[in-house]
């Protein structure tokens, strides 16, 4: 069959048909287990009858209504991601590369007030930040960024997890760092803890914001809400998306109450941005992650499945190492990644290629043993 999509995508192995839980079904009745979730998205797995009712009751009530005018979903979520942040306010949008979009217009807005107009943004080796033109000229891949230059200007590429590289990056001219605390795409890569205490240090005594990328190891996956909370530190702004409303699209922005004050009435917005729906599906995806402790399973659930891939690791020649935390696990291989992950597909289990071999482990967090 002729497709009508575009050929942006690789053409996809299997058509999705209904999903229950851990588990996956195609058009043809086979049965996966999916430990995609939708890159990082289902992490309440599929049908959660509570998120489902929730979505179904919202649906009867108003869908959208659009920011000219308040609804309920939207104040409650903004105050409950607060609570999980920081004192500080939140703005809503669709997708983590349009959070990130937001992060950046941030960092104008800062080195304008602060810093002379600086504008440029430090940035890590191998990230990952999105497809809009901020995101990609963030993303320091020859892979993502080929056929759209020019970019934008102002990105200076540091090494991950190397202080010392982001100290020379920072000049007068730099507004923020902004980094992914656990490289996703470029193949599971934890930021190290004192790496990013440091570097909120290094932010502090440079008068720079730190912008934090949570939109794949954010909302619990890593065994704390966010990923940098492991590290005991506060970014001034954090962007979020994937898993936030547990597969309904929605991104969103926290960002610090020293900063709130720089988006004024009509500097920034976006149609869906925090409709009623998007947000009583992340409504209740935080309700079902505090009754059903998910921040805490996926921690304990992940040190399980990262102890059991170690010990298969000893006597699995290909396997170079493993690494990640909770449930956000990479498995290194010193083979290309894509044609094992389509044998473990072809045995019922759905991975995630990430780099050119790693195989990434992204299971709902309330996977059983
Ligand atoms: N930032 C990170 C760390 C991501 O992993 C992704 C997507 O994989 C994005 C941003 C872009 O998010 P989206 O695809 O929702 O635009």
């Amino acid at each position: 069959m002729v497709s009508s999509l575009l050929n942006n995508y690789a053409t996809p192995p299997i058509m999705v048909s209904h999903g229950k839980g851990s588990w996956l079904w195609d058009k043809n009745g086979k049965r996966y287990l999916d430990f995609s979730s939708g890159i990082a998205v289902t992490s309440l797995g599929h049908c959660h009858p509570l998120w489902n009712l929730r979505l179904k009751s919202q649906i009867d009530q108003l869908a959208h209504a659009s920011n000219l005018f308040a609804n309920e979903p939207q104040e409650c979520l903004a105050k409950a991601i607060v609570s999980k942040s920081g004192i500080g306010k939140v703005f809503f949008c669709n997708s983590g590369a349009e959070a990130n979009e937001t992060l950046l217009k941030l960092s104008r807005l800062y080195g304008k007030k602060y810093r002379n107009g600086a504008y440029e943004v430090v940035i890590a080796e191998n990230a990952f930040h999105g497809r809009t033109f901020g995101g990609m000229s963030a993303t320091p891949q020859k892979k993502i960024q080929n056929g759209f230059e020019p970019l934008l200007p102002g990105f200076i590429t540091a090494k991950y997890n190397d202080l010392s590289s982001f100290e020379k990056c920072i000049s007068d001219r730099t507004a923020a760092v902004f980094i992914e605390t656990i490289q996703g795409e470029g193949g599971i890569y934890p930021a190290d803890l004192s790496f990013l205490k440091g570097l909120r240090e290094l932010c502090d005594q440079r008068a720079v914001l730190l912008l934090i990328d949570e939109v794949q190891c954010g909302i619990g996956r890593t065994g704390a809400f966010f990923a940098f909370q492991h590290a005991k530190i506060q970014p001034d702004a954090i962007g979020m998306a994937k898993g936030i409303a547990g597969g309904f699209p929605m991104g969103a922005v926290w960002i610090s109450e020293n900063y709130t004050d720089l988006f004024y009435t009509g500097s920034h917005g976006t149609t869906f941005g925090g409709n009623p729906l998007a947000c009583s599906a992340a409504l209740a995806v935080l309700e079902i992650m505090e009754s059903e402790n998910l921040v805490s399973l996926a921690f304990h659930s992940g040190q399980k499945l990262m102890l059991a891939l170690k010990k298969l690791s000893t006597f699995k020649k290909s396997i170079t190492e493993i690494r990640g935390k909770g449930l956000m696990i990479g498995i290194e291989l010193n083979i290309p990644a894509t044609p094992v992950v389509t044998a473990l597909r072809e045995n019922g289990l759905l991975a995630v290629p990430a780099g050119n071999n790693i195989i990434r482990l992204l299971p709902p967090l309330n996977i059983n043993d």
